[in-house]
C-alpha cells in the first residue's frame, strides 16, 4: 500500500501535532490525557490524506468493507479522510451500494 509506506509524508500537515505527542514521555501519560491526545490527533487537517488518494483505494477500501473487515484499524488515514470528506463519503456509499447490489 503505497500510502502507508510514507506516513511522515502523509502526516505533512499535522506535522507540529504528531511532534507535540512525540515528545511526551510514554510512563508519564495519565489516563485523563490520553483522551487529550485522541482530540490531538483528530485535529489532523484531512488535507493530510487528499481526495486523490482516497480515489485510488476507495474500491480497495469499499472491498474490504464489504468483507467485514476493519477498515478504520486497516486503513486509519483514509477512512478518516472519508468520514469527514464531503466530497469522498457521498462516493464511499455509492460505492458501497453497488458492490452490494452486484452481490445481491
Ligand atoms: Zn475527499
Amino acid at each position: 500500500m503505497r500510502l502507508l509506506d510514507k506516513p511522515k509524508d502523509i502526516f505533512s500537515g499535522g506535522n507540529q501535532i504528531l511532534q507535540t505527542i512525540e515528545t511526551i514521555e510514554p510512563s508519564l501519560i495519565k489516563l485523563e490525557d490520553v483522551g487529550k491526545i485522541l482530540h490531538l490527533l483528530d485535529d489532523i487537517p484531512i488535507v493530510a490524506v487528499t481526495c486523490e488518494d482516497v480515489d485510488e483505494v476507495l474500491d480497495q477500501f469499499a472491498e474490504a468493507t464489504m468483507h467485514g473487515e476493519n477498515v478504520a484499524e486497516l486503513m486509519p488515514l483514509i477512512y478518516q479522510h472519508i468520514m469527514k470528506c464531503l466530497c469522498c463519503q457521498p462516493k464511499y456509499q455509492a460505492l458501497l451500494r453497488v458492490l452490494q447490489a452486484v452481490r445481491a
